[in-house]
Parts: structure tokens; C-alpha cells; sequence
């Protein structure tokens, strides 16, 4: 969607393919990092973005074992957007979408779903979509594969991830807001579980990270001892887990690392999960295929206004963009091997010891700089640039 906008108001002719009819879809993470803002603040929609309902977090916060600890404060970040925006993916799309309307360019094809490339000779030049209209044919300079770690495209044009492995799943669930509050807090972790709890204005976006495979067993154990495994871990949910009745509340998101070693063939790119999965860890997936689309769209939109994109100026984009994903993934596998993790809480007694406080006073307060600058803008974070400015509407 991001991608489409940028070259669309810059006067290509873009279509945007989505299989869905709408964007309300299961929880797939709502963090808009300070990166992104700083883009919408360039695309002068900053206004349109606070109007949207939204909660604000300048620190992330994790309990481990009771210890309230905060590894990142964004506040350390220089520049306007020292803050994280927590906003349903479905009412940030909408946002964007309704932006890209603005221009006759922008075509969004709501419920058209990508089922194959067509060729031209070895060029790929363009898809094969299905819509409740029936089969539809669309000629293009340039595909994009934006289709998520599932994708379609990715598969039909052969090329395969390699695959990092990550041990955990999650089981997503909301629960109401509690009568008193404890400051917004991400995680709670201990011996046996790791429990999220995103703040949303009027309930907690709130997740278990249980073993790969796990969820049978969990099921089976049954759902008052799922209340009673969130509740030993995050006591202050304990007067609301009542309301998960029925695993129908609970859904399994199976969580992922793999990365393609070339994003693009002749007339195809890939970008986003599609080219790289990224991990819940640190909530910069969003963030990170925002990225990776306006430098697509910094670098290609020359050729595309010449309407002749090379396969070196797609071997550009993944030149620019491997860097930052290939700093950010293994540090997400890191932090799933060491804490983020059932049971990653262990490491710290409670209280701590002598020895453990030390070191956190010793190390916290650079950490949270450093973590603030890696998590909030990444490691190479992207500006739209001049030659992406608007054409008359
Ligand atoms: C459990 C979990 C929690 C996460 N939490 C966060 C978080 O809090 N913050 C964060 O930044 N990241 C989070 N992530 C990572 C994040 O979800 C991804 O990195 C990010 O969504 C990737 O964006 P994308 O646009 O590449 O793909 P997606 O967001 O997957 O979007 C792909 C889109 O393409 C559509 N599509 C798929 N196939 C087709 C087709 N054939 N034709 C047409 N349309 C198609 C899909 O419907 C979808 O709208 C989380 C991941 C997981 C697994």
C-alpha cells in the first residue's frame, strides 16, 4: 500500500492487489514506530494520523520475574517522534488508502487475489488474479511481491527463503481493561510463561508465546488452566481473564524468520515478509516493509517513469534494504533464544540479586538509548525523496 501511494502520487500508474474485501483481519502487530511517523509527517498526513484513535508509548516496559524493568525509552530518540503509536492495522491501512484515492494513478483492487505471474519470455510481466468478477490479467513494468511470508508470488516465481528457525508460537487474545492500571507494560515474563499485553484504549491486545507445535497440548489442558498460566504470570489480569470463555477468543499465530538470497528476477520484486519474515520481537516487521517500500520506490521510480526497470535497479533495492534486515533478524533470533521465549523469565531472581541489579544499573541506562535508536528508526531508515514529490492531482 505504502509503495503504491508514494508512486502514484509521483505519477506512475499503480495497482494495488488485495485478496481480502476488508483490512480487518486477526491481530498482526499495530506498532507505528517513530520511522514511520517521521515518513507520514513527510507525507503531510500526520493530521489525518492523530484524528485515528490511538495509544501513545514513550518506553517499553517488561516485568521479568516481578522486576519492572525499561530496556527502551524512546525519549532518547533526536528528532520530532520520540514515541511509538499503537493503531489497529486495519485503521492505519484505511488511512492509507483513502490517501492514495487522492490520485487518479492509484488503482486498490479490494478482494482481487494474486494467484500467479504471467511471462514474457524470462520477464515476468505482470499477475493472474482472481476477483469476485471473475479471472483478471494485469500487464506491468513491475511486479511487486508486498504479499506477506505466505506469499503467492515469492512461490510462483520459485525462489525460496531460507529459514531461520524460531521455537515459539503465539496465541493472541484480548481482554478487557482492568479497573487500575499498571503503566503500559508489553510483557510480562517469568519461569513458565512469557504474557503480552498491549495497551489498546479500551482493551489489551494481549498474547502467550508458547512452544512451537504447543497448542494442542494447551487446549488440551484445558481453559482454566490457560487463565490460571496467564494470571501466574501477569497477576493484575487476574479479575478479567473470565472473559476468555472459549478457545474461539484464542488464535494461533505460528511466528517466523527466513529471508530470500535474491529478492528480484527480471520484472519482479520482492519486498516486505515476502523477501524477509520478520519476528514479533521488538515490533519492527510493519516498520521494516514500510521501509523497504519507499526505497523501492526512491530508487525505481526513474525507470518506471521511462517505463523500463532493469534487473539492476531491483538488485538495488535488496542492496539497500539487506543491510537493516540483516543487522534486525538475528538480533530478533537472539532475543527468542534468550528471554522472548516461555520461560525466559528465569533469568532474574526475585528480588534480584545483588549482583543483578548491578549489572542492570550498570548497563540499562545505555541500553535504552541504543535500543531506542535500533528499535524506534532501525538501522537504515528511509526518506521520500524530492524526485517522489506529488504531480498535480
Ligand atoms: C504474531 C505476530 C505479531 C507481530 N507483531 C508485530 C508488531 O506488533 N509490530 C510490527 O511491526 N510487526 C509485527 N509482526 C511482524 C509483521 O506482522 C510483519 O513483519 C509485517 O506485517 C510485514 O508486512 P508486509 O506488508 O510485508 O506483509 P503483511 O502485513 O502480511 O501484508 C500482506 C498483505 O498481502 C495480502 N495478500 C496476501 N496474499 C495475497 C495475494 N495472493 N493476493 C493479494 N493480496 C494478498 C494480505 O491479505 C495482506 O494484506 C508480527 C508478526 C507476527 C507473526
Amino acid at each position: 500500500m505504502m509503495l503504491g501511494i508514494l508512486l502514484a502520487r509521483a505519477g506512475v500508474d499503480t495497482i494495488v492487489l488485495e485478496k481480502h474485501a476488508d483490512f480487518f483481519r486477526d491481530f498482526r502487530g499495530d506498532t507505528i514506530h517513530p520511522s514511520t511517523i517521521d515518513l507520514l509527517d513527510q507525507l503531510g498526513l500526520r493530521e489525518k494520523f492523530e484524528a485515528i484513535p490511538h495509544s501513545t508509548i514513550h518506553t517499553l516496559d517488561v516485568v521479568v520475574n516481578g522486576n519492572r524493568l525499561t530496556p527502551v525509552d524512546f525519549s532518547h530518540l533526536k528528532g520530532r517522534n520520540r514515541s511509538i503509536a499503537l493503531m489497529p492495522q486495519w485503521d492505519f491501512l484505511s488511512l492509507l488508502a483513502e490517501e492514495g484515492a487522492k490520485y487518479s494513478t492509484f488503482h486498490l483492487m479490494m478482494g482481487a487475489e494474486a494467484a500467479g505471474l504471467m511471462h514474457d519470455g524470462d520477464r515476468v510481466s505482470g499477475v493472474r488474479a482472481s476477483t469476485a468478477d471473475g479471472p483478471v490479467s494485469i500487464e506491468a513494468a513491475l511486479t511487486v511481491a508486498a504479499d506477506g511470508r505466505d506469499s503467492t508470488l515469492r512461490d510462483a516465481a520459485g525462489l525460496v527463503p531460507k529459514d531461520y528457525g524460531v521455537a515459539i508460537d503465539v496465541l493472541w487474545f484480548r481482554l478487557p481493561r482492568t479497573h487500575v492500571d499498571p503503566p503500559d507494560t508489553l510483557a510480562y515474563l517469568d519461569s513458565e510463561s512469557m504474557i503480552v499485553t498491549i495497551p489498546r484504549a479500551d482493551y489489551y491486545q494481549a498474547g502467550m508465546l508458547i512452544r512451537k507445535g504447543d497448542f494442542p497440548g494447551v487446549q488440551e489442558a484445558g481453559l482454566e488452566e490457560f487463565r490460571g498460566r496467564i494470571v501466574r504470570s501477569a497477576p493484575f489480569l487476574a479479575e478479567v481473564v473470565s472473559s476468555l470463555t472459549g478457545w474461539d477468543q484464542i488464535k494461533l499465530l505460528t511466528v517466523q524468520v527466513d529471508r530470500l538470497e535474491r529478492w528480484c528476477q527480471d520484472g519482479l520484486l520482492c519486498i516486505g515478509d515476502a523477501a524477509h519474515a520478520m519476528s514479533p520481537a521488538f515490533g519492527v516487521g510493519i516498520n521494516y516493509a514500510i521501509q523497504d517500500a519507499v526505497a523501492s520506490a526512491n530508487l525505481l521510480v526513474g525507470s518506471l517513469r521511462s517505463g523500463s526497470v532493469t534487473l539492476e535497479d531491483l538488485a538495488r533495492v535488496q542492496n539497500r534494504r539487506l543491510k537493516p534486515v540483516a543487522l534486525m533478524q538475528p538480533l530478533q533470533l537472539m532475543v527468542h533464544k534468550v528471554i522472548a521465549k516461555p520461560g525466559g523469565g528465569a533469568f532474574l531472581a526475585n528480588p534480584m540479586r545483588w549482583w543483578q541489579r548491578a549489572v542492570a544499573a550498570a548497563t540499562l541506562p545505555v541500553a535504552r538509548r541504543v535500543t531506542a535508536r535500533i528499535v524506534g528508526r532501525g538501522f537504515r531508515p528511509e526518506r521520500i525523496e524530492a524526485q517522489l514529490d506529488p504531480g498535480p492531482l
